[in-house]
């Protein structure tokens, strides 16, 4: 069985972070204002390591939620002193924390480097310049790039967080986003396509008529593509979409917009439907006729190459005229037709 990595997330929502950008409600993502102390973070520490498991190999902090290097120095060191011990002892092999492009100084990554902070992610957003004007991030595309930069050349890993679908934002903007980040390479992105939360000003454009947030369809569609470049390119995908919310009825964050606790399996699963109309189109070209067919799938990846409800077997049937298409399983890493 492969080794597993875990990463235990120490949340510092708004900390260090005097913007408000029109997307964000980090109380509310995050369920949590408060700060935390260290008491609470030993025990988020102490319950995540006493549930691993001997076939975990790596085992990290993260830091999420916040502008991690736009902290007071003091209290970043004093945080980060926190995992010291764990790191010393080798319960906690290395530190991820995020923030934002514009926060990003030699002398910042100085401070993570002494704490043995292995990655920095990045809230890119967007790499074109009207989104991130109108999405009031305060910051250029030119800052990511010359962030990312930075941060590669100082020998940290790099992280790359996009949101597609932000005011002014169009598909064609968002592939160039991935564009360019694949021409960054970082080690790992994450998408989360962009949601209409309460208590934010997406909120407020939203309900004036301002802002239309992409349909779930219009996502999986742009999304698959997008993760097709990063997979392709041997980039690391460590999240699309929000984490799934827990909340009670008349208490859900979500005011419009994508948001679906599957959608990350969704767009994996659309990127392989291409895959499959290829094969097929391919397979069609030399076969006339609507006999049932065998597909032969990669059983690794069998249930992204179905689909949600078989949904990629019945759009392949329809689209190609078959009468069945019987799925069966093989440790090739392509699909191939019987
Ligand atoms: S997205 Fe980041 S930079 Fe923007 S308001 Fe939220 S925490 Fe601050």
């Amino acid at each position: 069985m492969s080794k597993k990595r875990i990463t235990i997330p120490v949340f510092i929502p708004h900390i260090g972070c005097p913007h408000c950008c029109v997307f964000c409600n980090q109380w509310r993502v995050t369920g949590s204002s408060s700060q935390p102390n260290m008491p609470a973070v030993a025990a988020v520490i102490e319950k995540y390591l006493s549930a691993v498991s001997t076939s975990v190999e790596k085992v990290e902090l993260a830091f999420f939620g916040g502008s991690f290097t736009g902290i007071e120095p003091e209290l970043q060191e004093r945080y980060l002193s926190w995992i010291q011990p764990y790191i010393e002892k080798g319960e906690i092999s290395s530190i991820r924390v995020s923030t934002r492009p514009d926060y990003i100084t030699g002398a910042s990554l100085a401070l993570l480097k002494k704490y043995h902070v292995e990655t920095v992610e990045l809230g890119v957003q967007s790499f074109d310049d009207e989104v991130l004007e109108a999405s009031g991030r305060g910051h250029s595309s030119d800052d990511s790039v010359k962030a990312v930069k930075l941060i590669k050349e100082s020998g940290f890993r790099s992280g790359i967080q996009l949101l597609p679908g932000l005011p002014k934002d169009t598909p064609q903007k968002s592939v160039r986003t991935a564009e360019i980040t694949v021409s960054l390479k970082p080690d790992d992105v994450r998408i989360y396509p962009a949601v209409v939360l309460k208590d934010t000003a997406l909120e407020t454009l939203f309900s004036s008529g301002d802002y239309t947030p992409m349909t779930i369809e219009e996502t999986v569609e742009l999304c698959s593509v997008m993760y097709g470049m990063f997979y392709e390119n041997g980039i690391n995908i460590i999240r699309m979409g929000l984490h799934p919310m827990d909340f009670t009825e008349g208490d859900n964050p979500v005011v419009a917009g994508p948001y679906h606790p599957a959608i990350g399996f969704m767009i994996k699963s659309r990127y392989r439907r291409r895959a499959l109309e290829t094969l097929f189109k391919d397979w069609r070209s030399e076969h006339s006729d609507s006999r049932p067919v065998s597909l032969l799938l990669p059983g690794k990846n069998r249930e992204e190459f179905i689909g949600m409800n078989r949904e990629n077997i019945f759009y392949l049937k329809e689209k190609f005229f078959l009468t069945d298409i019987v799925c069966k399983y093989t440790d090739n890493s392509e699909p191939s037709i019987q």
